[in-house]
């Protein structure tokens, strides 16, 4: 007889309510939404495939009860009620949060995301008191702090009040994307360059902001109200400024959307100012967030040009052509469809940007290595830019005078990485069919634990690492000196007309060292190749050295001057920058009581 139950199909999804914007910033009542992640076998925490949540409360030294998310009460009611008085609730929000900006990653990145050697990564929903929240890569953990709101100066929250940086969607996404962007390039975490911290920082805050506007229920409500001004970027604005997005930090995006302001005219005075601005700011912010919020702003920017094309057609048809809306509530029809190309936009701008990862460096990024990734990324997938959204991006990072090294103008074809076929020997193809095998396997059904493919010990890699340094001028990898792969994947994508693109991507690291304590100068190449082996990019940051050509042993030099310019001024700026992030982890980690806090993290495995 089989098991009761078992004669049912297991649902592919699972629909788990969440708060739609921050407690922390006022109005948690009513705002809740309901977002669908995959359905994976769960364990009490909840404790998942690649997640586990582990409720310790690093303040009173004790643990929450885990939620049971299997048990048949909350499989019926789409997990529990949004409330913040239950701890229970707050690991099901942080859980369902952190899976969908997995989710994401693997749709983007066209492969199931592993954690190193299939770990689970910890999320802690009050690990410590503090008005903050981080990753922390020793633990293998994202930390949650709770904080009481001020009693003199409450902001929105009421004097004295609890609040609960783990019921935050943006700071969920924001501290996972960290997470995940170590993951897929351990050495962003190295300031090599002022835009290396600050990509990590304005990265994060792109999939936060971008992952919140992909739930339409968001939008939906925001439409109606500012209705007069649907094309304007207001609306928008307005629920950025709602996150928190315009709050401390957030100059640059305020500039970004103050851009309604002068659409009208759009080489006016008024817009060569707000340009001239916009160039300072990336010529002079050196802060990682402050810099950060300039990524954000260019794809939002890009965004929001592309969001008011796609809706200027149902614009006219509901205003009959003239674009003027009648008084009175939009039709909610009207409304529903304008949200839904908000969200689609988002989601759109969302993918574009994880999908650049795979065409980064493997170190020392810079925004205009990242401008090259997305738009090379996107045109192997959408060769036309029917959406426009490609040509957008461009153009937003050209307001703000961001330009990649060694190109001759932006368009286009010249953004592209060099197309390197030919230049370098194909990789080894019996070592490409087994991975190929493997990798379908891994991409049908998650398997935790199976990191056969990306052990640096494994065949795979051992013959990988061969192949590198038997071709490395090709490469501009210095010949002598020891090669590192760090990391190897199969890549499935599939584009919107429906073709299926399969690539491999290799990433080798070189390292020179300095003086003691210094940042150690690295160099490395990522390698994007089709499916039968032939080597299309080589996305490469030459260490300098004679022995390769003379342009990579030139751009090898300039980066080793700017490194070491880099670290002067971050010294004098702010002695904290150089290895900014250890300095303040420190910081909060004081709040944290360590030894007991690694023993429930521990726990949790
Ligand atoms: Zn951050």
């Amino acid at each position: 007889m089989p098991e009761s139950g078992t004669a049912y199909p297991r649902p592919p999804r699972r629909l788990l309510r969440v708060f739609a914007t921050d407690p922390m910033l006022g109005d948690a009542a009513g705002n809740r939404i309901t977002i669908s992640v995959a359905n994976e076998p769960l364990k009490p925490g909840p404790e998942g495939a690649r997640l586990s949540v582990v409720d310790y409360d690093g303040g009173s030294g004790r643990y929450y009860e885990p939620v049971d998310l299997d048990a048949p009460a909350l499989l019926m009611q789409e997990g529990l009620e949004p409330v913040e008085s239950d701890p229970r609730f707050h690991q099901q929000m942080v859980y369902a949060v952190a899976s969908k900006v997995l989710e994401n990653f693997d749709a983007a990145l066209g492969r199931t995301f592993r954690w190193k050697g299939g770990a689970r990564l910890r999320l802690l929903p009050h690990a410590f008191h503090g008005a903050n929240a981080f990753y922390d890569p020793d633990l293998f953990a994202v930390l949650f702090g709770t904080f009481r709101a001020d009693e003199e100066n409450p902001g929105p929250n009421l004097p004295g009040q609890t609040v609960f940086t783990c019921l935050s969607h943006d700071v969920i996404a924001h501290e996972m994307t960290h997470a995940l962007v170590h993951r897929l390039r351990p050495h962003y975490l190295e300031p090599s360059n002022r835009d290396v911290l600050a990509f990590h920082e304005g990265f994060a805050d792109v999939v936060a902001i971008f992952q919140h506007f992909s739930f339409p229920e968001i939008l939906t409500g925001a439409i109606q109200e500012t209705r007069a001004r649907l094309s304007s970027a207001d609306t928008l604005v307005k629920l950025a400024q709602q996150f928190g997005y315009t709050t401390g930090t957030g100059e640059a995006l305020r500039s970004a959307l103050d851009d309604a302001s002068v659409a009208d005219d759009p080489f006016g005075e008024k817009a060569r100012k707000r340009d001239r601005l916009k160039r300072q700011q990336y010529e002079s912010v050196i802060e990682p967030h402050e810099r950060g919020s300039i990524l954000v702003a260019a794809v939002f920017d890009a965004f929001f040009a592309t969001y008011q094309s796609r809706i200027r057609d149902l614009i006219r048809i509901a205003t009959g052509g003239s674009g003027v809306l009648p008084e009175g509530d939009l039709h909610p029809d009207l409304v529903g469809r304008i949200a839904k190309e908000a969200s689609k936009t988002a989601q759109n701008v969302l993918t574009m940007s994880i999908r650049a990862f795979d065409y980064l460096p493997p170190v020392d990024i810079t925004f205009g290595d990242y401008l090259r990734a997305l738009v090379t990324a996107d045109t192997e997938l959408v060769p036309s830019d029917d959406r426009g959204l490609r040509a957008s991006m461009i153009e937003a990072f050209r307001i703000r005078g961001v330009y990649p090294d060694n190109v001759i103008s932006l368009a286009q074809e010249s953004l592209l990485w060099e197309d390197r076929s030919g230049e370098v020997p194909d990789l080894p193809v019996n070592l490409l069919r087994q991975q190929l095998v493997l990798s379908a396997r891994a991409f049908d059904r998650y398997t935790p634990g199976r990191e056969s493919d990306e052990d640096p010990t494994g065949p795979w890699a051992r013959a990988l690492r061969h192949w590198a340094t038997e071709n490395a001028r090709p490469l501009d990898l210095v010949p002598g000196l020891p090669v590192a792969l760090e990391g190897f994947h199969t890549v499935f994508r599939v584009s919107p007309d429906g073709q299926l693109l399969i690539e491999l991507v290799a990433r080798f690291v070189q390292m020179l060292r300095g003086a003691k304590d210094a940042l150690p100068l690295r160099g490395g190449t990522t390698v994007v190749a089709s499916s039968e082996g032939k080597v299309r990019y080589a996305v490469s940051k030459p260490l300098p050295s004679k022995k390769l050509r003379p342009e990579a042993h030139r751009a090898g030099e300039r980066r080793a001057g700017l490194q070491a310019s880099f670290s002067g001024e971050a010294d004098l700026a702010d002695p904290s920058l150089a290895w900014g992030s250890a300095r303040s982890l420190r910081r909060r980690r004081a709040h944290v009581n360590f030894a007991e806090l690694n023993r429930a993290a521990w726990r949790g495995q």
